[in-house]
């Protein structure tokens, strides 16, 4: 079975990506197959965050009239928006379709599905306000992905889907969740009820299937509630995915560190030189940044154009309305915080570019814990 996720509206492109490994990785093995479609259309979401906060978390049931005088889009317009882009992408018309956006419904469902069962969307943006913010979203937006592919295997159309709903028990793959932070009890016992699991099983569901999305739903629940517990130190990988050049964590299943390419650059650069610099001394390094600089932009610039802007970061600049301080002290700064979002516990300063400004700096972790694939 094949399941295409498409990358929707206000959907940014880590994301998007670290989803695709995550749970191409999942299930590599698995007779349950997904297709991720990137799109260009990620843009900056204008939602007012404050304003909608405890709205948000509140559906509003389907037999309930809509009372936020039309905040959000309509299930109609996602629907549409899926068949555009079925068409576009020439997806054939018997495989379902995920897609993810970052828009507001107005119902404030976590996603939901057409008539045919074909056309699926699940929002995006939701899940910082449900779960902690150390949490990354990629999990329970896979989790939702995994969860409405089985969907589509128990039930003909949303009415059945509607009669099975659990709205008592919360701990099921098939529980309502009117208060939508109720979600993160189904990531913490990432089950599925006895009644749901007859369901799968009179419907021949394939018991292969079953067996990897159980253990799919079991890695989740890890990667949200038991990080502490992952493999203490994870490795670190840059390698190209999707032809761009990144920073992964394969250990925390395969996410991106998200890093613009001159973050990504002095990182690289910080990794390789175990035994540390002094900021004031990257100077010396000129030619060698440019040459990362160059492989990280995929030789996509002029040399010119490379060496401005490492001459920018390492304060080289000759530009006259350049102040000569160079860019490091932030860009160091702002790769810092990247990492520190994604390993959340202590051994994080390892990881980190430390030291003060005039000590050398360094990136501390045993470089059995990096690994190049680029070279
Ligand atoms: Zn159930």
């Amino acid at each position: 079975m094949k399941i295409n996720v498409v990358q929707g509206k206000f959907v940014d492109e880590n994301t998007f990506v670290s989803i695709s490994n995550f749970l191409n990785r999942l299930f590599s093995k698995s007779l349950l197959k997904f297709e991720f479609h990137s799109t260009d259309y990620f843009m900056l979401n204008n939602f007012e965050e404050g304003y909608y906060r405890d709205e948000i978390l509140k559906k509003i049931k389907l037999e309930e009239e809509i009372v936020n005088l039309g905040i959000g889009q309509t299930f109609d317009y996602f629907f549409n928006e899926i068949r555009n882009e079925r068409m576009l992408l020439d997806i054939n018309p018997s495989e379902l379709v995920i897609y993810l956006t970052g828009e507001k419904n107005e119902r404030n469902f976590l996603g939901w599905i057409d008539e045919e069962m074909k056309n699926c969307f699940i929002n995006t943006m939701i899940w910082k306000y449900i779960y902690d913010d150390e949490i990354n979203v990629i999990y329970p937006i896979s989790y939702e992905i995994i969860g409405w592919s089985l969907r589509t295997l128990m039930f003909e159309n949303p009415k059945e889907l509607i009669d099975n709903i659990h709205f008592e028990k919360t701990t099921c793959l098939m529980s309502y969740c009117e208060d939508v932070r109720e979600h993160q009890i189904k990531t913490m016992t990432a089950s599925i009820c006895p009644a749901c699991s007859d369901k799968l099983a009179s419907k021949n569901v394939n018991k292969l299937i079953m067996n990897d999305v159980k253990n799919s739903f079991e890695d989740i629940r890890r990667f949200i509630w038991n990080r502490e517990n992952q493999s203490l130190y994870p490795t670190i990988q840059i390698k190209s995915t999707n032809g761009k050049i990144q920073f992964l964590i394969p250990d925390y299943g395969d996410i991106i560190i998200p890093m613009e390419p001159r973050y990504i650059t002095l990182y690289w650069f910080f990794l390789k030189k175990n035994l540390g610099i002094k900021l004031s001394d990257l100077k010396k390094y000129r030619d060698e940044f440019v040459a990362l600089h160059t492989i990280v932009n995929n030789s996509r610039f002029s040399k010119e154009k490379m060496t401005q802007s490492i001459e920018k970061l390492i304060g080289l600049s000759t530009d006259p309305v350049y102040n000569g301080k160079g860019e490091i002290s932030v860009v160091k700064s702002k790769i810092n915080s990247a990492i520190k979002k994604i390993i959340i516990t202590n051994i994080n300063q390892e990881y980190i570019i430390s030291g003060e400004k005039m000590a050398p700096n360094k990136v501390l972790i045993d470089r059995i814990y990096f690994t190049d694939l680029n070279e």
